[in-house]
């Protein structure tokens, strides 16, 4: 499988942007002390991210095979269905940033760090969809992500990371025995072409999410992915 690693994605994140969002007021003594925790942060975020480029094949109602590797989801066997060209993924704030924040006391500190550690991630997210963008030439993806719905369980974690082959590696990331991914302000997943375009949220039913990016369709598993 081909596969792309991008380690050099500049930490561009602005810091009033952040100050703003962590309601810290200018020019008090809590702004200058997380300048210079942002100013430490800088020295050592280095987001980073990889995909590979991959074919899904159908292997029965649930099972999708890419790249010699099984996954067990309905949904993802029935998503990528047109295109059959998948693009699994990591992306992470990165190691060298984690092992900075564990330097962090107090709450507050920490909390910071914490932030800070979001946004260096989202710079990796970010630059791996305008990369992916930019090779599509435009053509519109959504993404899955394992245990983010029963169908596709956390424990699906291990086949990802096993079709990414070194990659995790090459980034810093891995997988624990308990299928945490460290650093922990990482995520992965398996983008997939898709014109209509495709949320997790809209299938699952969890009430009062934060995260929550689309509205949860009643009835839309019948509707698409149910056996007929
Ligand atoms: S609603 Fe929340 S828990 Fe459910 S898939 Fe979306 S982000 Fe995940």
């Amino acid at each position: 499988m081909e596969l792309i690693l991008l380690n050099t994605i500049p930490f561009h994140v602005a810091e009033s942007g952040l100050m703003e969002l962590l309601r810290i007021r200018p020019e008090t003594k809590a702004a200058s002390d997380f300048s210079l925790i942002f100013a430490q942060a800088g020295k050592a975020a280095r987001p980073m991210a990889a995909f590979g480029v991959a074919e899904s094949k159908t292997l029965g109602e649930d099972t999708v095979e890419i790249n010699g590797v099984n996954f067990q989801s309905r949904v993802l066997r029935v998503n990528p269905d047109k295109a059959g060209v998948v693009f699994p993924y990591i992306a992470t704030c990165g190691p060298d940033l984690e092992r900075w924040s564990e330097s962090m006391t107090g709450t507050l500190h920490k909390f910071w760090a914490e932030a800070i550690m979001l946004t260096a991630l989202g710079c990796a997210v970010n630059a791996l969809e305008s990369h992916l963008k930019e090779r599509l030439g435009g053509t519109a993806v959504s993404a899955m992500n394992p245990g983010s719905l029963e169908d596709w369980p956390i424990s699906e974690q291990a086949a990802l990371f096993k079709l990414l082959g070194d990659a995790p590696d090459k980034i810093g990331m891995r997988l624990t025995d308990t299928l945490v991914i460290r650093p922990l302000k990482s995520v992965s997943g398996i983008f997939f072409i898709s014109e209509d375009g495709f949320s997790s949220c809209a299938l699952c039913p969890r009430k009062n999410c934060q995260l929550r990016r689309a509205p949860y369709e009643p009835g839309l598993y019948e509707k698409r992915y149910a056996p007929r």
